[in-house]
């Protein structure tokens, strides 16, 4: 299964894709994390993200495109994976078709996650991600057990720099302008399912679930 979910900044989009990996078995492929790790490494990749993750801009799609290339190459991609966080732009989206078709492959379908944006901006600041193993939280809608442990492995929670009111309502103007145009582009393929992101996380996951069974996944 070769899926991609979209959907604005904190729709959700992580939060599901870890419940898919552990129902379905491929890898969650996200470039934000990807980008994350980068900068944290220090390495080329991460210096030329850096600046566009902290004011809320797009990576350029030849950086961003590169890395996908690269990572649906490699051997735990072969039964399929979970796009998260790209396509972001049509040219990436034209870019997909083709390393999807050098790999012989094709998607099974695009879920976008739909929320409206006065709630992604709650979710976005109320995010907590584990610094050991990477699980998402929220202090509201999905809080640890114990306050800022991961229930997972125990470690500890952090919020993410571009997590801000400031940077998410630059995150949204880019999304608007940049990535909501796939909508069209991927209904007008006949791949495109709306998953209503307002409900419970499991109720989205079922959704989600359902939905793909009808495509035979
Ligand atoms: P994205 O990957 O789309 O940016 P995340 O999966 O990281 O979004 O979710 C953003 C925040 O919203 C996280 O804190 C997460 O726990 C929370 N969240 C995710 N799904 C829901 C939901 N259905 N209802 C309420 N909060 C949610
Ligand atoms: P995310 O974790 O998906 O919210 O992404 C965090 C940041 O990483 C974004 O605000 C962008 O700066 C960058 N990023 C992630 N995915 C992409 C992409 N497909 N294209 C360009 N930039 C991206």
């Amino acid at each position: 299964m070769q899926l991609i979910i979209m959907g604005a900044p904190g729709a959700g989009k992580g939060t599901q894709a870890a419940k898919l990996v552990a129902k379905y078995g491929i890898p969650q492929i996200s470039t934000g994390d990807m980008f994350r790790m980068a900068v944290k490494s220090g390495s080329e990749l991460g210096k030329a993200a850096k600046s566009c993750m902290e004011s809320g801009k797009l990576v350029p799609d030849e950086v961003t495109i590169g890395i996908v290339r690269e990572r649906l190459g490699k051997a735990d991609c072969a039964k399929g994976f979970i796009l998260d966080g790209f396509p972001r732009t049509v040219a990436q989206a034209e870019a997909l078709k083709v390393i999807l078709a050098d790999l012989g492959k094709s998607l099974t379908c695009v879920l976008n996650v739909n929320v409206p944006s006065s709630e992604l901006i709650e979710r976005a600041i109320g995010r907590r991600i584990c610094k050991a193993c990477g699980a998402t939280y929220h202090i509201k809608f999905n809080a640890p057990i114990k306050e800022n442990i991961c229930d997972i492995c125990g470690g500890e929670l952090y919020q993410r720099a571009d997590d801000t009111a400031e940077t998410m309502a630059n995150r949204l103007r880019v999304y608007e302008a940049s990535t909501r145009p796939l909508i069209e582009y991927y209904k007008g393929i006949g791949l495109y399912e709306e998953i209503d992101g307002c409900q419970r996380i499991e109720q989205v996951t079922k959704d989600m679930m359902s939905v793909l069974a009808n495509r035979g996944a």
